[in-house]
């Protein structure tokens, strides 16, 4: 009998869900809205009806991997809150699908199995030691160390975006200091632009906002660099040299042989990337450390495929 995988992806805004052959072919997918304000049970119930609706008929399903935003214990299933769905707070959601459907169900975090599906369907096949970085309104990261996934004594490791590069920075909302996510991802870019703004410097950027600060974005602010405006460019310059020796840490720490970057600041291209290689080519210990710095591949199914990779490879379970 043929066996496949299931898997779901829990976004704020969309629940989706897959059945799934090991080699990432998706054979039958369904979607539908989260409604978070409806509550966990109800969230719960929507995911059970996804998975019913792609439950094989004619194979067995070998396990269920789940995909949830925010902090997580992939270990004992626990959803610690998840974002954007409201009362969504120590959440069992592991067991509770488990005792739905019968079948072990194993739960991970978006950026880590961000970096976990592009390891094993993405940029970084092949490669045995990864470094996945995920920008945009944060810094997300996933490593996987000697073709397993990085996840720590309780879960929480590769929290690539909360290093301190500025010990005089701004307090993260993590509540450290100078964190790279507060400098370099889309929200802390515009916070720089602001500041400066409101400081009276000059810019391009208050005509194409036309005065509105509320509405500057990374796209305007790259639309502006283009147009050579010195604060856009000196902002950019600036953060992508930071993320770029945050970078060279990593290499320091993981040594992997490839570092993959998504995420909605990522689509800036050279603008982010060639500070970046700049930094990796000229500050590492040893040139030994040089890897290839490269997008990411996959883009709207990473989260299924990245469960799809824990469900084929799960952490050791612990009970709740
Ligand atoms: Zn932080």
């Amino acid at each position: 009998m043929n066996k496949v995988y299931l898997t779901v992806d829990l976004g704020g805004t969309r629940i989706r869900a897959a059945r799934c052959q090991p080699d990432g072919t998706i054979e039958a997918r369904t979607e539908q809205f989260t409604r978070g304000e409806d509550g966990p049970d109800a969230v719960i119930e929507r995911i059970a009806e996804s998975l019913r609706e792609v439950w094989p008929t004619q194979s067995t399903v070998l396990s269920i991997g789940v995909v949830a935003p925010g902090p997580l214990d992939p270990y004992t299933g626990l959803v610690f809150v998840a974002p954007n769905i409201p009362g969504f707070v120590n959440v069992p959601l592991r067991d509770r699908l488990q005792a739905i459907f019968k079948v072990p169900v194993v739960i991970g975090n978006d950026a880590n199995l961000a970096g976990l599906a592009e390891w094993r369907y993405g940029a970084a096949r092949g490669h045995d030691d990864v470094v996945f970085l995920t920008i945009s309104t944060g810094i997300g990261g996933g490593v996987v160390v000697n073709r397993h996934l990085l996840l720590g004594s309780e879960g929480l490791a590769a929290e690539l975006g909360h290093i301190t590069v500025d010990c005089n920075g701004v307090v993260c909302q993590c509540g450290n200091i100078g964190c790279i996510e507060s400098i370099a991802s889309g929200t802390g870019l515009v916070r720089q632009v602001v500041e400066r703004l409101t400081a009276g410097e000059q810019s391009q950027i208050t005509d194409l906002v036309a005065g509105d600060f509320d509405a500057i974005n990374v796209e305007v602010l790259a639309q502006a660099a283009d147009q050579g405006d010195v604060l856009a460019n000196d902002v950019f310059d600036r953060s992508f040299r930071a993320f770029g020796l945050a970078i060279v840490t990593y290499l320091h720490i993981f040594n992997p042989t490839i570092v993959v970057i998504g995420g909605g600041v990522s689509n800036l291209g050279e603008r982010l990337f060639k500070p970046i290689r700049d930094a990796v080519e000229r500050y590492p210990m040893s040139p030994r450390y040089a890897c290839p710095i490269v997008p990411a591949q996959l883009s709207g199914d990473v989260g299924l495929l990245g469960a799809l990779a824990l469900a084929l490879d799960p952490p050791p379970q612990r009970s709740l």
